[in-house]
């Protein structure tokens, strides 16, 4: 039997307190979509353990991959050394990734590969003599990570700023995009970001943001041509562009990463999440040239040397997995998922609880007029046979992209009965 009364009284889950925690579900096993509960009953995934499985559970290429790497070694430290799993992952995402990225600093978690990203934009104006430049302009309605830097850009009212404001960075803050996916963005849509960049440019080191979709600031999918514009803002006003690509790389969107929906290239692009498939914590930072060149200038030295660095394990756990999504079908998968999502959840606006529905590629939102009660919720949906987990007003899915067409209908009408309930 799973400890649960242990695990009430000595874990921490996210975001949870230690006084009150909210019930978890005891796991045993995973398999394909399947999450295994303790008790046998079976729960189709569709959160994709947040963004990660896009392969599924217990998927035995990956399998594979960690069996063989493990017999290799797991570990060995970055610093003076190195290995092949690591230069074959570097070359597959210079490959993938859009253009002229050709510099990879290999770390452990998301909110590391932005603190990195942010780091390198400013020593790259530190390491010119600019001093000024030291400040980051991001986006209302992001989400970049839990670390200080990353909280410091994430929206400074759904986010952590008001915990932290004494201790945290100052940055700014330009309007979430008005103007949606599939639609023009027009002078007026990006007079916000616009404006900060014309009065403070000579602060900014860098706009960071969420390609195409934002995620877990609001589950917002806005305008390719807005991404467009920034990419020539940021040239025309001196700044880097960061992408933070860690929940919309590797396909979510039905592209490869969502700033090709744009086609534009930032200057640093940080990955995450689905980049081994959701087996072991990896991330990965990107960069080009022109930043790498900043940065090591007149013997300039990049700060920052996590002990995990380059892990083998997962480095090659990641070229399994980017292997697998290369060789299958993905984009045929996702724009299946696409579909359906759209079709089914359309019978969501019929509900007087629903505010709108959103979706592209796989992933499905359904936005309540109200705030959702996640323990009710998780409740519901775990009797349902489904593993959704809802925030705020939001009741969203991202499965795995091998999800089949019963199974992602289980999930869809498990939404529509819950916003039945509300
Ligand atoms: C999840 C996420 C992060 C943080 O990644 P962790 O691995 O949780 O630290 C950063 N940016 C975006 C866009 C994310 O979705």
């Amino acid at each position: 039997m799973i400890d649960l009364k242990y695990d009430k009284t000595h874990i921490w889950h996210p975001y949870t307190s230690m006084q009150e925690p909210l019930p978890v579900y005891p796991v045993t096993k995973a398999d394909g979509v399947y999450i295994q509960l303790e008790d046998g009953r079976r729960l189709i995934d569709g959160m994709a353990s947040w963004w990660c499985m896009i392969h599924g559970y217990n998927q035995p290429e990956l399998n594979k991959a960690v069996c063989r790497q493990l017999e290799n070694m797991s570990h060995v430290m970055f610093g003076g050394l190195t290995h092949e799993p690591a230069i074959e992952l570097a070359r597959l995402l210079v490959e993938i990734t859009p253009p002229s990225l050709e510099k990879v600093f290999i770390s452990d978690s998301g909110s590391v590969a932005v603190e990195v990203a942010i780091k390198m934009a400013k020593q790259f104006w530190i390491n010119q003599g600019n001093q000024s430049k030291n400040k980051v302009l991001s986006l209302r309605g992001a989400y970049h990570g839990d670390t200080f830097s990353a909280m410091s850009v994430c929206d400074p009212e759904t986010g952590m700023h008001h915990l932290f404001k004494d201790s945290m960075p100052l940055n700014y803050f330009a309007e979430r995009p008005a103007c949606r996916y599939r639609e023009p963005c027009s002078e007026e849509n990006i007079s916000s970001i616009n404006f900060i960049l014309q009065s403070h440019h000579e602060e900014i080191s860098a706009v960071i943001l969420e390609p195409i979709v934002q995620g877990a600031g609001g589950m917002w999918f806005y305008s390719a041509d807005y991404l467009a514009k920034i990419r020539v803002l940021c040239d025309e006003f001196n700044v880097l562009l960061i992408a933070d690509e860690i929940a919309t790389g590797f396909g979510r969107t039905g592209k490869l990463f969502a700033c090709e929906h744009a086609n534009i290239s930032p200057d640093i692009l940080c990955l995450g999440k689905a980049l081994t498939g959701g087996y072991l914590s990896l991330a990965a930072t990107l960069s080009n040239q022109k930043v790498s060149d900043g940065i090591s200038k007149n013997g300039g030295v990049f700060m920052h040397g996590p002990t995990f660095m380059g892990n083998p394990l997962a480095c090659a756990t990641a070229i399994a997995s980017i292997n697998l999504l290369l060789d299958s079908p993905w984009q045929e998968r996702v724009n299946n998922i696409e579909r359906q999502l759209s079709a089914d959840l359309e019978n969501c606006l019929k509900q007087t609880a629903v505010q709108e529905i959103r979706t592209i590629g796989a992933i499905g939102v359904v936005e309540m007029k109200e705030a959702i009660d996640l323990k009710v919720a998780q409740e519901f949906f775990v009797s349902q046979g489904v593993w959704i987990r809802p925030f705020g007003r939001l009741l969203y899915i991202m499965p795995p992209y091998i999800i089949g067409k019963k199974e992602l209908e289980k999930l869809t009408n498990a939404m529509l009965d819950f916003t039945r309930t509300v």
